[in-house]
């Protein structure tokens, strides 16, 4: 088994080109990554970032592990939660207006 170039940790499964394929990249080097990564380093960047400052191994090791050892940053992680919780107070709000039309309602 290979592991992940990147996190080191995770078998790879995939492989990740170095510059974008849509930037002309099909022919160009490409290193092996686990889907995590593969995934998160496409999410966490586009082409134009890809190409112009993370088309190295070390510098999206750099930004890997400067980060906690995950992709995308924190703040997205944490507006999804919040997200989450708002959705979630939504419903229950629904769900006693609900209830109290069914009992106390015309
Ligand atoms: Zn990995």
């Amino acid at each position: 088994m290979r592991f992940c170039v990147i996190c080191e940790v995770r078998e790879a499964k995939e492989r990740h080109h170095l510059l974008p394929r849509a930037r002309g990249g099909s022919g160009y080097r490409t290193i092996g990554v686990c889907r995590e990564c593969g995934k998160g380093i496409h999410k966490t960047f586009k082409n134009k970032q890809l190409e112009n400052n993370y088309n190295t191994i070390s510098r999206l090791k750099e930004y890997y592990y400067d980060n906690g050892c995950q992709w995308k940053k924190g703040k997205d992680k944490k507006d999804k939660k919040i997200k989450e919780m708002l959705d979630y107070n939504d419903r229950e709000i629904r769900r006693v207006m609900g209830w109290f039309e069914d009992n106390y309602g015309k």
